[in-house]
Formats: structure tokens, sequence, C-alpha cells
């Protein structure tokens, strides 16, 4: 093979693989999730997930992104304690919000996925950023949790319907990486009944 040739090779390597890369960060291209909607819809089965407790806990807050009069991101670690009651495997969304309890106000709200098998109880962890307009110090914040039955934007999108060709990819098998992290689960025992009529409940 002469010299000439592999140059060639290499030249023609170089430039159909830079370009390929820059195509596929800025062709768009319709969302594998949601398939082009920029909702997806609460399933079935989450009717029967219930929030326990939600814990929030502050981890860094960046401030300097509000040079520009932009907002200010505020960092936290979150656990839902939750319990699926049906007896079918589910996922859906929920709803976490952080909450300004000295001022009485939500500061934002952002969606993460939720997947509880059937019959089972299980704390599951995201680390999550909440946006702000204004820069306020949180003397006293909550994150609240809770179960979307409705329709929700879609995470992997953004709501937008559409991704780059390069997180397509990405995309389309991150469900269940997604679904995996940090998860602690444990059997559910359901609750005793109470049966007045049971000889047990007498005195
Ligand atoms: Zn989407």
């Amino acid at each position: 093979m002469s010299r000439k040739y592999l140059f060639q090779k290499k030249y023609i390597a170089f430039f159909s693989v830079i370009p390929l890369l820059l195509i596929t960060g800025l062709v768009q291209v319709e969302c594998p999730v949601c398939e082009g909607s920029g909702y997806v819809s609460g399933a079935p089965g989450m009717e029967n997930v219930v929030i326990i407790k939600t814990e929030g806990t502050q981890r860094y807050v960046n401030r300097d992104m509000n040079m520009c009069g932009m907002y200010v991101m505020y960092l936290y670690d979150v656990v839902l304690s939750v319990v699926n009651k049906g007896d079918e495997d589910t996922w859906g969304y929920a709803k976490l919000t952080l909450v300004d309890l000295k001022q009485g106000k939500a500061i934002d709200s952002q969606y993460v996925i939720l997947e509880v098998p059937a019959a089972t109880s299980l704390d599951v962890s995201y680390t999550v950023w909440f946006r702000s307009e204004e820069d306020t110090r949180l003397l006293r914040d909550e994150v609240h949790g809770d179960i979307v039955t409705d329709e929700v934007p879609d995470v992997t999108c953004d709501g937008k319907g559409r991704l780059a060709l390069n997180s397509w990819f990405v995309a389309n098998g991150l469900k269940d990486t997604f679904i995996e992290l940090g998860r602690q689960q444990v059997q559910y025992t359901p609750p005793v009944e109470f049966d007045p009529g049971s000889e047990q409940w007498l005195p």
C-alpha cells in the first residue's frame, strides 16, 4: 500500500468522523420515550403507589448563575419512601417540589422517574437541581413529593419532544438505567386489618 494511499485513508477518516459527530449533535430527531409529544402519561397502577416520606437534604447552592440576573441553582439529595399496594409492577413519575416554609411558597418543581414492583416498599434516592429566579436564602426548606397520575413533561427531552441524534442512542436505553439508580428494596408487608369483630381487639 503506498504512503499516499494511507494518507488519503486517514484524511478521509478524519473528515468523515468529525462532521459525523457534529451532525449527530445538531440533527434533532423525535424523542423515543414520549414519541415526540414532549409529554408522558402517568402509567396505570401508579394510583396504588403512595409516598410515605420525602426527605430532602441541601447539598450545594450555585449562586454564580445569577451574574446576568439569571437564576440560582439548589442541589438536593432527595429520598422518597414509597409503597406499591397494588399487585402489579408499575412505573411513572413523581413530582418533587422545593418549598420555602418561611415565605410559604414553592420555589421550583422537578419530575423524576419512579418504578415500584408489586407489593413492595422502597427507598429511592435522587439528586435533583431546583432553580429559582430570585436568590432566596432557604432558612426553612422542605422537599415535597407527589405521585403524578396525569400527564407530565418528559424528563428525557425536557418536554421538547425532540432530541439531538447523539442523545437518542442514550435515551433509547436510558429508562432502565435511570430507574436502577440508588434503589433499595424491601418486601412490603400490608398492615394488619382492624376487624372489630375479632377477639384479639377485645379487652
Ligand atoms: Zn421526550
